[in-house]
């Protein structure tokens, strides 16, 4: 059987291929006819430009039904898709590029010179904009379609997805055809993903939520998506009714949550949300359970692996809890000592599935260190799992902040700080102190209308926490710096604060 990606979306085409496969807020759709005679046809033109099966295609376009069909064209003809975040500028571009070296780039048109200018020797440049205009598109019109999707073997490159880079250097990670079925049809199985659905998506095209996980399940099921250009709170509350699951990073629900129309009857057609990316604060959970009815289905992924573990469709849906390993997923936590440990201590979460991609891109020595001896994924992760299974997340092993000696677990503290009444959003950091090597620094937002002070906030922890987890300055800002997928930036937040305690005693 051809392991292609895209035969596994062949095979759950509607039989009716008239059926809509992707709808735009505009009113335009594709059906599953049209999807497949323009992915066809764009794979045609990609075949007749000299690429030779696993060679890199390199993409930064707006969100587009045609940016859908370049990356179906791409699996189809044998070629590594490698998107770009659409926000990355020169210096970015020029070292991914030079890192990915594509045989040919897709970019907007207004980025064209500067693409001309980095692309390496022999690469092409074709463009395509937000309304399908470009070389890319008028090329396609005038070729013949590719007969038939290459044949591709389970471990033959179909993406190559850049870690998103918020502590340090990108890596590029391998993502095999293998690891996109193995995942996608764990997630359709988990989600109940069927032909009926109409997904919401409004996450981006270069990231593996909105990629793999977003166009995979509704793709894999026969499902349609109404496809957003970006997340905007009021237009997907509009779009809301007409659709049966929506995907989305904490920040979504967050913003919805200040639509004052999010209510019970806006979500009626809904049967699923689901969230990850980033944690889901408990107060975001219950707070769209009241106002929707709905309990959010938060899950757990990244970019090597696609997505781990998962709250289930059917049963308990436990606040702050990632939920449970997807069917063929295996995790367990590891001490420092590398050995594994018992339920409910917490550790390095580490994986193992189909899922799991094959290494960093011309980097054996990341790769390397990237699983451990027995061949388990190392995800820089910790957290603990309960004695029924699921698992918790409590923050990266970057973030881990180590005072006086005694380890603190970020998220336990900003799950402290999230359940006071006068804070909505808090992130956690380490900064050099020169008692305690480093000491415990929070960053609050505070609720609409609350005006909450630091000591008070310090005092109400006090009678939470152990006093080591307890910050020892509060910072209160209007907003914390996140990126496109609503990741908190702790590296910047770690830069803004390192002098924190260099000149003076803090209070408390
Ligand atoms: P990326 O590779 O950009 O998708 O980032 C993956 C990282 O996002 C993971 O290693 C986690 O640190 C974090 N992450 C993803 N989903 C969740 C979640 N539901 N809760 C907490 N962190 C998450």
């Amino acid at each position: 059987m051809n392991a292609n990606l895209f035969a596994l979306f062949e095979r759950a085409f509607p039989a009716d291929r008239a059926r809509v496969a992707l709808a735009t807020p505009a009113g335009g759709s594709l059906s599953y006819a049209a999807l497949d005679a323009g992915s066809a046809r764009l794979a045609g033109l990609l075949a007749t430009l000299g690429l030779q099966p696993g060679d890199r295609v390199s993409v930064q376009v707006p969100k587009s039904a045609e940016a859908v069909l370049l990356y179906l064209a791409c699996l189809r003809a044998g070629f590594v898709f490698h998107p770009l975040n659409d926000a990355y500028r020169q210096a970015e571009l020029a070292w991914l590029v030079a890192d990915a070296s594509p045989a040919l780039v897709v970019c907007d048109p207004a980025a064209a010179d500067l693409f001309g200018a980095i692309a390496p020797a022999g690469c092409r440049v074709m463009t395509l904009a937000d309304d399908g205009s470009g070389s890319l598109m008028a090329a396609a019109a005038a070729t013949t379609a590719l007969p038939a999707t290459v044949v591709r073997k389970s471990s033959d490159l179909a993406i190559l997805l850049y870690t998103s880079g918020t502590t340090g250097t990108p890596k590029g990670a391998m993502i095999t055809h293998g690891n996109l079925a193995a995942n996608v049809l764990a997630l359709v199985e988990a989600w109940g993903f069927g032909p009926a659905d109409r997904l919401l998506h409004a996450l981006p095209l270069y990231h593996a939520h909105g990629l793999f996980v977003g166009l995979g399940c509704a793709l894999a099921s026969g499902a349609s998506l109404l496809l957003l250009p970006r997340f905007d709170a009021a237009a997907v509350l509009a779009a809301l009714p007409a659709c049966t699951v929506m995907m989305g990073v904490p920040t979504y629900y967050t913003r919805l949550l200040q639509q004052p129309g999010l209510d019970r009857a806006a979500c009626t057609g809904v049967r699923l949300f689901i969230s990850g990316s980033a944690p889901l604060a408990p107060a975001t959970f219950a707070a769209f359970r009241e106002r929707t009815g709905h309990e959010m289905l938060e899950r757990y992924g990244m970019t090597e692996t696609g997505m781990n573990t998962s709250n289930p469709l059917h049963g308990e849906r436990r606040p702050g809890s990632v939920g449970l390993p997807l069917p063929g997923v295996s995790v367990r936590i590891t001490g420092s000592d590398g050995q594994p440990l018992p339920a409910g201590a917490t550790g390095e979460i580490e994986l193992r599935g189909p899922n799991v991609f094959a290494g960093y891109w011309r980097q054996p020595d990341k790769s390397a260190e990237a699983f451990t001896a027995d061949g388990w994924f190392r995800t820089g992760d910790q957290g603990h799992i309960d004695g029924d299974g699921y698992l918790t997340i409590s923050g990266r092993s970057k973030d881990l902040v180590i005072s006086g000696g005694l380890n603190v677990y970020p998220r336990e503290v900003e799950l402290a700080l999230e359940a006071l009444p006068d804070v909505a959003e808090a992130a956690v950091i380490g900064a050099p102190h020169p008692e305690f090597g480093e000491a415990v620094v929070a960053v609050v937002v505070a609720r609409a209308d609350a005006r909450p002070a630091e000591a008070v906030i310090i005092r109400a922890l006090k009678d939470r926490l152990a006093a080591y987890k307890v910050p020892k300055r509060v910072f209160i800002v209007p907003e914390l710096p996140r990126n496109a997928m609503g990741k908190i930036e702790k590296t910047t937040l770690r830069q803004r604060h390192a002098a924190t305690f260099a000149t003076q005693d803090p209070p408390g």
